[in-house]
């Protein structure tokens, strides 16, 4: 494969005029196809609605941890007759545990997250995974084990780590239990060596890329919102890190997005 695919990002976020150009450049930088993520009900609908206008724009339906319900039976529900129901939906997400924001009690989270990879688990549609420990180093770490436990308590399928931040040895847990595991503009930054120790030791075939734009732009659009372009930066970054050729990261990361996403 010559082209590249972001496997994240959040196209009904942004205008529709600016939502025009950010496409047409994406296709221009030999993006092909793109996966706008739903962080909330309302979300699933526009993110649907968008997909089915453009052939290469798949959707997804989830729940985001920041953005919890008042009624969990009742969301699980539509989550679930969404995904169900609506061909262009890929995948359950994005979906996690969020203890930077920590808007919602770690219960709560954590109930809206098994629901949800039970869906994934029924539907046969692999769960985008968010997980974020707090704002300084060591806060709120109980982040990783309490994911871990979660996949291990749903016996989950198939799911990705998106806009992986943890350690090496998380990593290789996640690794350990069937997950891929993608990368954002942050493994450019130059305080992320240890993100770049965990793109290195990857195994090929889990590895995929993403942009989670409009946020984190890559270090070269530092200030910039950020475009599924950009996830060139992504790639060219992985490509240096692992000492193979960019052609060689295309093919890679594309092949496994095509076959975890089934696009
Ligand atoms: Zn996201």
């Amino acid at each position: 494969m010559n082209y590249l695919i972001d496997t994240h990002c959040h196209l009904t976020f942004i205008d529709k005029p600016t939502r025009e150009a950010v496409i047409e450049r994406a296709m221009k930088a030999n993006i092909r196809k793109m996966i706008t993520v739903a962080c909330n009900l309302e979300e699933v609908g526009s993110c649907v609605a968008l997909a089915d206008e453009y052939e290469f724009i798949y959707a997804t339906a989830g729940i985001h941890p920041t953005d919890l319900g008042e009624n969990l039976e009742q969301d699980l529900e539509k989550v679930y007759e969404y995904a169900k129901n609506e061909k262009k939906i890929v995948a359950i997400g994005e979906i996690g545990l969020d203890y930077y924001h920590d808007n919602f009690s770690h219960d709560l989270q954590m109930a809206y997250l098994l629901g949800q990879l039970n869906i994934s688990n029924q539907l046969k549609k692999p769960a985008i995974l968010h997980c974020r420990a707090g704002k300084y180093a060591g806060e709120n770490s109980e982040v990783f084990p309490d994911m871990i436990d979660a996949i291990k308590k749903s016996n989950l399928n198939n799911g990705v780590m998106h806009c992986y931040s943890g350690t090496l040895k998380e990593a290789k847990e996640f690794l350990d239990m069937g997950l891929m595991i993608s990368f954002t503009g942050i493994i450019t930054y130059k305080r992320n060596q240890e993100l770049r120790d965990v793109v290195k030791m990857m195994p090929a075939d889990r590895i995929m890329i993403e942009t989670d734009s409009p946020f984190l732009p890559p270090k070269n659009h530092r200030g910039e919102k950020n475009e599924p372009a950009f996830v060139i930066e992504v790639a060219e970054t992985i490509a240096d890190v692992r000492g193979i050729s960019f052609g060689d990261v295309m093919k890679i990361t594309s092949e496994n997005a095509e076959r975890f996403f089934g696009i």
